[in-house]
């Protein structure tokens, strides 16, 4: 039987009560919206259509902190950085690094195992237009919460984007919040080190806003600071 401060079985009952969670009414409406009407490359596909937990190493020391989960990726696959474009990108610059066991996240069963590694998201339900509102940011930020306290070896936060680093500076209630910007670290009194990245989303990535060099710097920086 686990101890009852076991992270693994800590953070896998915390997986259950995310997915099982209905608190914004219209993220619940969308989140189903979206897997009812499919694009036609996964059609046919039976979509999570749920909240979606973290996925990771229970010892983690280094956690990747997305805006939200992905309408076709996480919101399809049930999985965190799972089955979309920046999933791969976020997979593949952790395989680099060592932190990831192959370089790609294609499905929830796929095998992919993290090593050090937490991943997840400050809203864990997909929002329409990628947009949740603030009452929607705040209302999910008790999960961001109860992960850290959980992931009991956490050093970095690893923050994709403007979003979510509003996010984790309201979460660890840090006055004057810091701005957010690529490579920027704010060392927590008692918290891991949040370090900025921008997202690896499409708009980024295809225009060079983000490459995976810059990427792999980032992440190369977190694992320094994670380091005992
Ligand atoms: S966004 Fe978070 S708080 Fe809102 S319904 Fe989804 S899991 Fe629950």
């Amino acid at each position: 039987m686990d101890a009852p401060d076991d992270p693994a079985a800590v953070l896998a009952d915390l997986g259950e009560r995310i997915a099982a969670c209905t608190r914004c009414p219209r993220l619940v409406s969308w989140r189903r919206e979206v897997a009812g009407h499919p694009p036609p490359r996964f059609a046919g596909e039976r979509y999570w259509a749920r909240p979606v937990p973290g996925f990771g190493d229970p010892a983690a020391r280094v956690y990747v902190l997305g805006l939200a989960t992905a309408a076709h990726g996480g919101n399809r696959t049930g999985r965190a950085f799972t089955g979309n474009p920046t999933g791969d990108w976020v997979v593949r610059a952790l395989h680099r690094a060592g932190l990831a066991d192959r370089p790609t996240s294609e499905h929830a069963d796929d095998g992919l195992r993290l090593d050090g590694a937490w991943t997840g998201s400050a809203v864990r339900c997909a929002p329409p237009g990628n947009r949740p509102t603030p009452l929607e940011r705040d209302t999910c930020l008790g999960f961001l919460s109860e992960e850290v306290r959980a992931l009991t070896r956490l050093r970095v936060l690893l923050v994709l984007g403007g979003f979510a680093w509003d996010a984790a500076t309201r979460w660890a209630g840090v006055r004057p919040r810091p701005r957010f910007g690529h490579g920027v670290e704010h060392r927590l009194d008692a918290g891991p080190t949040l370090l900025g990245c921008y997202h690896p989303s499409r708009q980024n990535t295809n225009t060079g806003v983000l490459t995976e060099a810059m990427l792999d710097a980032v992440v190369a920086r977190a694992v320094e600071l994670a380091r005992p």
